[in-house]
């Protein structure tokens, strides 16, 4: 679990990356390239790779739009604010998170219960090892500001709240190719989930708010997407509406 799982283009300029433990979006154009989401802290070679496998050079990444401020999604973002000043924003009521002024994020503790599950220790090791117990949080984050995101890139991303999984979950809704990146609002895969390749929610130990998810999950389903970008698992194609 090392690699790359399967990159997906999506339209032009998006590429939906499929990590070893997390999945992240490249949107590239324009000399541009913005990201949604970033693996864990040690995927970033991963992310460079995605963004050549794109056709893109990873020196001209510009933004990282954040789903949530967990460590499998906010990756190595610190890092690059830090060394090549890459802008790094997440939802207002999710910047305490993604700066870690508060923390909400599942703890080994959490896990306890279902330690002896198949596959729970392995993916604790393999977590760990990625960095998902270091320091990751992002001290000059900033808001994103407004419902639609202009992206550098040309594309438009719009914000659709999706609270529970943490305070300011969000997802990012791209309407020319009618994608929803989801984060883990819904996702359709885990290591610590039983089936892979339908939308689903991750297992109650990982919602900060579980009633709250739930809500989140029923009112997504709501949603005119013609395909999932889900932040675990594979992407999911939606059924065309049938009309008549
Ligand atoms: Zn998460």
């Amino acid at each position: 679990m090392s690699g790359i799982r399967s990159t997906v283009r999506v339209a032009p300029g998006i590429l939906f990356v499929e990590g070893p433990l997390s999945n992240w979006t490249v949107f590239h154009g324009a000399g541009a390239v913005e990201l949604v989401d970033c693996g864990y802290p040690a995927d970033l070679p991963l992310v460079e790779e995605s963004i050549r496998i794109a056709g893109a050079d990873p020196a001209d990444l510009r933004r990282i739009l954040i789903t949530h401020g967990h460590s499998d999604h906010l990756g190595a973002s610190a890092r690059l604010a830090a060394e090549r000043g890459v802008v790094v924003a997440a939802s207002p009521a999710e910047l305490p998170n993604v700066r870690r002024d508060v923390t909400e994020q599942v703890t080994v503790a959490d896990l306890f219960p279902s330690i002896f599950k198949r596959g729970t220790v392995r993916w604790v090791v393999a977590a760990v090892r990625a960095g998902g117990l270091g320091d990751v949080g992002v001290r000059d984050a900033v808001a994103v500001e407004g419902e639609s995101i202009l992206l550098s890139t040309g594309h438009e991303l719009q914000l659709v709240p999706a609270p529970g999984h943490t305070t300011g979950s969000v997802c990012f809704f791209e309407p020319e190719s009618q994608s929803l990146l989801s984060g883990d609002a819904v996702v359709s895969g885990h290591p610590l989930l039983r089936d892979s390749g339908d939308l689903q929610q991750l297992p109650g130990f990982f919602q900060h708010d579980a009633d709250e998810a739930a809500r989140s999950a029923r009112r997504l389903v709501l949603c005119d997407a013609a395909r999932i970008l889900p932040g675990h698992g594979p992407i999911v194609e939606l059924a065309p509406y049938a009309a008549g």
